[in-house]
């Protein structure tokens, strides 16, 4: 497969969720930094790889949602639940309105998601510049996900005959529970999971292969643990796809709550995504990398150096930051 690289984003990707009275430092703009980031670094060529995505449909998403769970999004309380804020949210028109708005815009990173990853079958290497909302269940939203574009890509995919079988690399600082419950049982989907054994949430569900990680671990320990678990992962599975769920949550300055762990530096950020991204380029397996956890106004850097190391592995591009 000769690879090229495709970035999906827009910029309706910014949602302001201040209706929902959060306090919860959301790096919303952490898509449109990095794309900034990487205009100044490869100049013009950046927009000759940038995708525009379409909002999923409902037919899309009851593929991995419950009609129920799609139909109670209208109302103010599942938000306000799924956004675990103490403030009543009024059940007014504008409040209602509001909520229609956002709702669009989280199918349209979901979207994101579906378009990257068929972008990757196609090409080699695709990156959503947001979404990753790997905490929503098939009949409830959990963990600020109201929906899960992973679970629906997919779905999707599958039910067009694009894919058998997908390899969901989840590498955010949470379990991705959503994910990894609408996909027990079921063999054609393996998902990895390498996140924190004390951390939320508290209950974890049944991955394919867990890897829980206690908080203090050392950069190189984790490391060293991912590395096993991705020669473990392709041992027992063979995937048309991979969707690498590039949680910068796990980097020292995109913590949710500072202090939680695991602290790591942007180096070892960037050698654990290098070494996702690399193994499947090597064994020329379409990858589609898609952001997930990161708060904060230096998430970012995180997500900012996998995307750019994704880009310098395809033809068209060269890294000619090589920032190191
Ligand atoms: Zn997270």
């Amino acid at each position: 497969m000769s690879k090229k690289a495709f970035l999906v984003y827009h910029c309706a990707y910014q949602s302001d969720l201040s209706v929902l009275g959060t306090r919860v430092a959301f790096a919303q703009d952490r898509g449109a930094k990095v794309l900034k980031k990487l205009r100044e670094e490869f100049a013009g060529t950046i927009d000759e790889v940038l995708v525009k995505p379409r909002p999923a449909t409902f037919k899309q998403l009851e593929l991995a949602h419950s009609q129920a769970h799609l139909e109670g999004l209208k109302e103010p309380e599942s938000w306000r639940k799924i956004f675990g804020t103490d403030k009543p949210l009024e059940r007014n028109k504008e409040n209602l309105n509001t909520l229609r708005k956002l709702f669009r815009e989280y199918r349209l990173k979901t979207g994101g998601t579906i378009t990257a990853a068929r972008l990757a079958l196609k090409h080699g290497l695709a990156a959503n510049l947001g979404a990753g909302y790997h905490h929503a269940y098939r009949d409830r939203g959990d963990g600020f996900c109201i929906i899960n574009d992973i679970a629906t890509t997919v779905k999707v995919l599958q039910s067009e005959g694009r894919v058998k079988t997908v390899l969901i690399i989840d590498l955010d600082f949470h379990q991705g529970n959503g994910t990894s419950n609408i996909f027990a049982g079921d063999k054609s989907v393996f998902t990895l999971d390498v996140h924190s054994k004390e951390g939320w949430p508290f209950h974890k569900e049944k991955s394919s292969l867990d890897v829980p990680v206690k908080k203090d671990i050392t950069p190189q320990a984790y490391l060293d643990a991912l590395k096993q678990a991705l020669t473990k992962a392709l041992a027992k599975f063979k995937p048309d796809l991979v969707l690498f769920v590039q949680g910068a949550d796990a980097y020292e300055y995109g913590q949710l709550n500072k202090g939680e762990g695991f602290s790591l530096p942007l180096s070892t950020m960037r050698e654990r995504d290098e070494l996702v991204i690399d193994t499947f380029v090597e064994l020329n397996i379409p990858l589609a990398l898609i952001f997930a956890g990161g708060y904060g106004d230096r998430a970012w850097e995180a997500h900012h150096q996998g995307v750019r190391h994704l880009l310098s592995r395809t033809g068209i591009l060269s890294d000619s930051s090589n920032a190191g």
